[in-house]
């Protein structure tokens, strides 16, 4: 902006508003979308943002975005749901802008079965349907059973709250209600997972909680890993702000979680140690979205091997999966990685359509998480290509400084709000 007056600024804004009116002429003409068909499954990061992108990219495709809720909650800022800084409504998106404003068909229903021969999907709701590229963005599912005595019906009295929604508002009103002076239990998954720093986040948030309503209760996680995600700056956080209320036990020292009695509201860790809680989260272990197994595109690791130039299967040709349920390279399970990939696949289509060499990618991700409502920290790091791998680009990105001062940790958090309205407003405005 530098050197453009307010007369010349509005001359550029108002010509570029020409440029997207007669934009918009010509969308709305070449949007009869008498173009190939493309389907995306699944209306979260991944696939709300492939579903646009690819509209965008070339407004003659017909896409049509797969998706049963009517209302997508975001898993990212659902830690704050559970701290009481943040309603459910305000983590709520609908899809109507995806349908008005970008032209995306979108059908509330659940993909039941795919033919990758026949290139067909079938739908819970009766219906079927063709595609001449198809992208999967379903998202995790879990290895139930993997914890003894925790399968879907434990987690109606012990929440794992791994997909925002009512198990969000279940853990929240067991918070909400417990004595003062309880224990609360949080058990991670092993790697991989969704959200790697998401389990510590939700330690510190809900730490905030106690702290500010119910002060001689505590926090033990009992992890089944040596170390977490941005591990020193979690610890950091938690002595400052929460000394002696959280209690982090890692694999070594009996750590590992085998067994769940949800009627007893006790767990027990791989040496026989058991512990009674107040509350219990268990996130469990967790693998692609069952219809990505339905589809045949997983491996033995239970997700989805993809080229990942395109997010293309390597078991199915025409299906591209993107998001928490692909091996992505060195790109963490994140909001921002499959919103990123949703991107990068819907110019890989919209060129493999036109017969041109799709372009090689570059990604990013961000990963904001809280500890307070004042006190944030980040990763960043920056992807590129190497021999069909996403790998990290030295030097690019990196974490927030150890020992920063409370203005700089203020400042992160209220990065992470404009991150997550600027996400929001990306995928669904
Ligand atoms: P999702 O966003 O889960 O979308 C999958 C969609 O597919 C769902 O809407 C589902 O209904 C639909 N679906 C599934 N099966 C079918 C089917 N058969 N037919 C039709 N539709 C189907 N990431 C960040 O970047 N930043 C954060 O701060 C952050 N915080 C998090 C905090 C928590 C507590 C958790 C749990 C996660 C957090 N994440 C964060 C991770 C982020 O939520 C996921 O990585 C992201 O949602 C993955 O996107 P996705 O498209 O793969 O799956």
């Amino acid at each position: 902006m530098i050197g453009i007056t307010r007369r010349t600024f509005n001359t550029v804004v108002g010509a570029a508003s020409a440029v997207s009116a007669l934009a918009l002429t010509v969308g709305a003409a070449r949007s009869a979308r008498t173009g190939p068909s493309v389907v995306v499954v699944g209306g979260g990061f991944g696939g709300a943002s492939a579903a646009k992108y690819l509209r965008r990219f070339d407004p003659s495709l017909q896409v049509t975005l797969i998706e049963p809720n009517k209302t997508f909650y975001t898993c990212p800022f659902s830690n704050l749901v559970l701290a009481g800084l943040r309603t459910m409504d305000s983590i709520g998106h609908s899809y109507e802008s995806l349908r008005s404003k970008h032209g995306v068909n979108v059908v509330h229903d659940t993909v039941t079965a795919v033919d990758p021969v026949a290139k067909k999907l079938t739908l819970k709701g009766g219906g079927s349907m063709t595609y001449d590229r198809l992208v999967m963005s379903p998202g995790i599912d879990f290895k139930w059973g993997a914890v003894q005595g925790y399968d879907e019906a434990a987690s109606e009295r012990i929440p794992h709250a791994w997909k925002a929604g009512p198990q969000t508002i279940l853990l929240r009103k067991q918070i909400e209600t417990m004595d003062d002076g309880g224990l609360v239990i949080i058990v991670p998954p092993e790697n991989p997972f969704r959200c790697p720093p998401g389990p510590y986040e939700r330690a510190g948030l809900i730490a905030h909680y106690l702290k500010t309503n119910k002060p001689r209760s505590k926090i033990l996680i009992l992890d089944p890993k040596e170390k977490f995600s941005k591990q020193a700056l979690f610890m950091e956080g938690w002595k400052t702000l929460y000394p002696g209320m959280i209690e982090w036990v890692p694999l070594s020292q009996d750590g590992t979680v085998e067994r769940v009695d949800a009627k007893a509201m006790t767990v027990e860790t791989e040496f026989g140690t058991k512990h009674k809680a107040a509350v219990i989260n268990v996130i469990p272990p967790q693998k692609a979205g069952a219809i990505a197994h339905a589809a045949g595109v997983v491996d033995e690791t239970e997700w989805c091997p993809v080229h990942q130039q395109t997010f293309e299967s390597k078991i199915h040709k025409g299906i591209h999966v993107i998001g928490d349920a692909s091996i992505a390279g060195a790109m963490p399970k994140s909001g921002f990685s499959a919103s990123s990939q949703g991107k990068v696949v819907a110019a890989a289509i919209v060129a493999l359509l036109e017969g041109r060499p799709p372009a090689s990618p570059s990604l990013s991700n961000t990963c904001y998480s809280l500890i307070g409502p004042n006190y944030g920290i980040s990763v960043a790091a920056v992807y590129r290509l190497k021999d069909d791998e996403i790998v990290s680009v030295e030097g690019a990105g990196g974490v927030s400084p150890i020992g920063a001062p409370s203005a700089f940790r203020k400042k992160e958090a209220e990065y992470a709000e404009g991150w997550y309205q600027s996400i929001a407003s990306d995928m669904f405005g």
